[in-house]
């Protein structure tokens, strides 16, 4: 079992942003490799105490981890957001990561004040995240599949190419802040800034703005996004495809597109973690003296042994035929409830085989006499 982020880090829920910073930096120093080396616990838990900062540091990342938990940030048992990227190149990438690189890079970062990632100019800049849902179904989840999500997104005007100016002309340094984008004024012993009323603080001005966007540098438009669901998603799974977001401003990236993975549910299947549950009916004869039964699954059937002797309500496990697990080779396992059919009637000569084996059983007294109508009263009822 993953351990939950905030014990990890031992904070509560509504730590502050600083907390969690001060918290991490307490834990990343103590078990930090270079002061533990060799020690392969130090080192586990100096992954698990970045992989939980990455996820907490991160808004986005926090709010899924909150709403969701592991499920959100791990899909059924990979981590899509650690560990590089599980998918190869098939359009999926994942940020922040325990790889050891990162790791360093993380406190460095930290160290000097602030993490890059985050911070500069360019981060304002870059275009919002979307998100999208989509409902896969338990075919999907097994097998992976293709699906095309439709959504409004913001794409650089091609109008301009981004500038908002008509014709792709630059925008101009603001004459009245000379770029700054604020305005000093003096009252009194006071000076204080002010943002410029000509360019609205963007230090920037459009003379002629392009008629298309005008003057924003990016549309609004319905787009067609393929997006691949790998196999073993789960509900909630959450899936990042980089760079499919809102178009950034001024030559920034784009976002990301956040797809959120929902479940159909299917009549006769249950899926719990990556194990695939299932219900299957046999007789009385077969469970008494064992049977090989075609148990039918997401996809065909599997063929299961039925011991001799199987009373209603076993639980027989198969292993390796339920959900690919999410970023590995392996799978989860099939569970099949068995039940027991009584049958809801018979006819004379089943009535009377029945009522032989019952005497064989001591049920019925070895000189009784078989009379249609009527022997179940007598014996069983
Ligand atoms: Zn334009
Ligand atoms: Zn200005």
């Amino acid at each position: 079992m993953k351990r939950d982020y905030y014990e990890v880090l031992g904070i509560t829920k509504s730590a502050a942003d600083s907390e969690i910073k001060s918290a991490y930096r307490k834990l990343a120093l103590k078990y930090h490799p270079d002061k533990n080396p060799g020690n392969k616990e130090a080192e586990e838990k100096f992954k698990e105490i970045n992989e939980a900062y990455d996820i907490l540091s991160d808004k986005q990342k926090k709010q899924q981890y909150d709403t969701f938990g592991h499920d959100a940030v791990n899909g059924a048992g990979g981590n899509p957001f650690s560990g590089g990227n599980p998918f190869g190149g098939g359009g999926f990438q994942y940020s922040g990561g325990v790889d050891i690189n990162d790791i360093f890079e993380n406190l460095g970062d930290m160290f000097s004040g602030g993490s890059r990632r985050r911070s500069g100019r360019q981060e304002t800049n870059r275009g919002a995240d979307l998100r999208a849902d989509v409902e896969v179904s338990y075919n999907d989840a097994m097998n992976g599949a293709e699906f095309t999500v439709e959504i409004p997104k913001k794409e650089t005007c091609g109008s301009c190419r981004g500038t908002g100016g008509k014709d792709g002309s630059k925008p101009k340094q603001c004459p009245q802040c000379h770029g700054s984008g604020q305005i000093r004024r003096s009252s009194g012993f006071f000076s204080f800034a002010q943002t410029c009323s000509r360019c609205g603080g963007s230090g920037q001005i459009i003379d002629n703005p392009c008629p298309q966007c005008r003057g924003a540098g990016a549309i609004k438009k319905r787009n067609s996004i393929k997006v691949r669901i790998p196999a073993g998603v789960n509900e909630g799974t959450t899936l990042r495809v980089s760079g499919s977001g809102d178009a950034g401003s001024n030559g920034a990236p784009a976002g990301d597109l956040f797809v959120v993975v929902h479940l159909k549910p299917m009549a006769n299947f249950q899926r719990e973690g990556d194990n695939l549950h299932t219900k299957i009916s046999i007789t009385f004869a077969q469970a008494s003296m064992g049977t090989e039964y075609d148990v039918p699954i997401i996809n065909g059937s599997v063929k299961v042994k039925i011991a001799a002797g199987t009373s209603a309500g076993t639980t027989l496990r198969v292993r390796e035929q339920g959900f690919p697990r999410l970023g590995r080779r392996d799978k989860g396992d099939l569970y099949v409830n068995i039940d027991v059919k009584i049958p809801k009637s018979m006819n004379d000569a089943q009535k009377k085989a029945l009522f032989e084996y019952a005497k064989t059983m001591g049920e019925i007294p070895k000189d009784a006499q078989y009379q249609s109508d009527g022997f179940f009263k007598k014996f069983f009822g």
